[in-house]
């Protein structure tokens, strides 16, 4: 039976999904800079879980969001003079690009934040009836002191909260006005650039909300699986919980949150405002997209990765071999075999890609016939490493 980790509840907790198809909802790019290894990282591991899940003959319904409208987008296009729309367009056909090569298990639904305003003024509207958000000057906040369960995804002080939110891209539009020094915005009036209507004025939508809104239209009030990097516990998705479960009434908002730890390059977290980032495509030109999976999936989606030149190259020998041990032949259903066993045992323990790896490589050389055919259904089916 799998088992997976829940942020929320800090252990590791056998999934029993509510629905059938299991609800899943990846919070995914802003398309403004190239895919970098971090990105990869993070989506391999939500593309492994529901091939292992599907494989088991389990329906999956994958959500994940495009943010076609933020700061840093527009900060970017400002800063090299193209159309905030062209930038983003351009961005994600690159990252789609990308994540193709790599043998990407496309999400069902990839909403774009400007084609669900609807929905997000739809939730604001809901939030301001419950009184769970107030309307100022500068835009609509959520009131963070009727989320009676508040902090409880990241645990931390207001203290250290309020410093986090300070840091955030967008924290230099928020209304000083506001009732407490966490509230977050949900809809902010801005003086120009993009904007859209609303009866709380010209404006645009608040990140966090865009994430519920989403989530509640194409996945339902309640979710099996949310994921995304660990940086986004909080603000990001200890607000959703926030406003998800302030206008639906119901709770929990999330079964299961599932967070991925960060890539780091010579223990600094990779990302695009550090901009030590490693590309995709850069990776791509020394390692087949098998060998970078491999590369990608030999840690536990937890842990930060290091990332290691050396490693990479070894990956594309070890990616190289397990292809030779197990042989070309056809991909059989998976068998009863113990290496098919152990492998599936693994994935199971949180998605424990890493000893699942392992496992094969060990298991492949002395496999008979019919089980190597199951192994290479794992190997390229689930894992995608052959
Ligand atoms: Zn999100």
């Amino acid at each position: 039976m799998l088992r997976l980790y829940d942020t929320r509840r800090r252990a590791v907790v056998p999934f029993r999904p509510r629905s059938s198809p299991i609800t899943l909802y990846v919070c995914g790019v802003t398309p403004y800079d190239t895919t970098h290894l971090g990105h990869a990282r993070t989506f391999l591991a939500f593309d492994v879980l529901v091939r292992h899940l599907e494989a088991a003959g389990r329906a999956v319904r994958y959500v994940q969001n495009v943010t076609d409208i933020d700061e840093s987008i527009l900060q970017r296009a400002t800063r090299d003079g193209v159309s905030w729309r062209d930038l983003g367009r351009r961005e994600e056909r690159a990252f789609l690009a990308d994540m193709r090569r790599l043998g990407w298990r496309r999400p069902d639904v990839m909403p774009h934040a400007t084609r669900e305003m609807p929905a997000m003024r739809a939730m604001i509207d809901a939030l301001l009836e419950k009184g769970c958000a107030y309307d100022i000057t500068g835009g609509v906040y959520f009131d963070t002191t009727r989320a009676r369960h508040f902090g409880e995804l990241s645990r931390l002080s207001a203290a250290r909260m309020r410093r986090m939110l300070a840091a955030q891209d967008d924290a230099a539009l928020d209304d000083p006005e506001r009732r407490h020094p966490v509230d977050f915005a949900l809809w902010r009036q801005v003086p120009s650039g993009p904007r859209w209507p609303s009866r709380y004025g010209r404006g645009r939508p608040g990140w966090h909300i865009e994430c519920s809104a989403m989530s509640l239209r194409h996945l339902g009030p309640r979710i099996d699986i949310h994921g995304g990097g660990n940086d986004l516990v909080y603000p990001h998705h200890e607000n959703e919980i926030a406003q998800s479960e302030c206008a639906t009434g119901l709770r929990p908002f999330v079964g299961w949150w599932m967070h991925t730890g960060p890539v780091r390059l010579e223990a600094e977290k990779m990302s695009k405002s550090l901009g030590n980032m490693v590309f995709v495509r850069t990776a791509l030109e020394r390692a087949k997209p098998q060998a970078l999976r491999l590369y990608l999936l030999d840690s536990h989606y937890r842990r930060p990765f290091d990332h290691d030149e050396a490693e990479l190259i070894r990956a594309r020998e070890r990616a190289a071999a397990l292809a030779e041990a197990l042989g070309r032949g056809p991909v059989g259903p998976l068998g009863r075999d113990g290496a098919t066993r152990e492998v599936l045992a693994a994935l199971d323990d949180d998605l424990d890609t890493r000893t699942a790896i392992r496992l094969l490589e060990r298991g492949a050389a002395k496999a008979s016939v019919d089980a190597k055919r199951s192994l290479r259904h794992l190997a390229r089916r689930v894992l995608g490493v052959l």
